[in-house]
């Protein structure tokens, strides 16, 4: 299963090419064209799949295994010391390339690497509300 006007199955296929870290039979992994840090890796399944929502659970837990893997394998190979493993799924969330991927984001120091969120005031004062909302117990 592949999508022609997919940048990363054009990868995939060997059509693109790409810093290559890691492959298997179902995922492949490669470095990020605009890094955030030393080692920014994409971690991909071969198989088309478009976002969290669409991949299927076994398909999701190799390519999870595969950025764990990647993961403690930088902590030797490039001495990260720590890491965030991120993924956006939808327009609404900053996702970009419409293949699913985790990024694998090595971090070497606190000041320079951590991610951070801003907090959303409103999201804090409706909490009470929005845990009822999502056990259905108000609309
Ligand atoms: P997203 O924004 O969807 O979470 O992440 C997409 C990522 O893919 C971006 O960080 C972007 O730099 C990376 N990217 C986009 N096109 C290419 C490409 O052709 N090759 C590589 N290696 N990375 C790409
Ligand atoms: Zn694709």
């Amino acid at each position: 299963m592949v999508d022609s006007g997919c940048i990363f199955c054009s990868i995939v296929r060997g059509e693109v090419p790409c810093y290559k870290v890691y492959e298997d039979g179902d995922v492949i992994a490669f470095l990020d064209i605009e890094p955030i840090s030393e080692g920014h890796t994409l971690v991909v399944p071969k198989r088309h799949c478009s976002d969290i929502y669409d991949i299927p659970d076994d398909l999701l837990c190799k390519v999870m295994t595969a950025a764990r893997k990647i993961a403690m394998e930088y902590r030797s190979s490039l001495g990260a010391k720590a890491v965030n493993l991120l993924n956006a799924s939808g327009m609404e969330a900053g996702q970009s390339v419409f293949h699913f991927h985790v990024h694998v984001v090595p971090a070497y120091d606190y000041m320079k690497n951590r991610i951070s969120f801003r907090h959303d005031a409103s999201a804090k004062s409706n909490i009470e509300k929005t845990q009822k909302r999502i056990n259905g117990e108000v609309l």
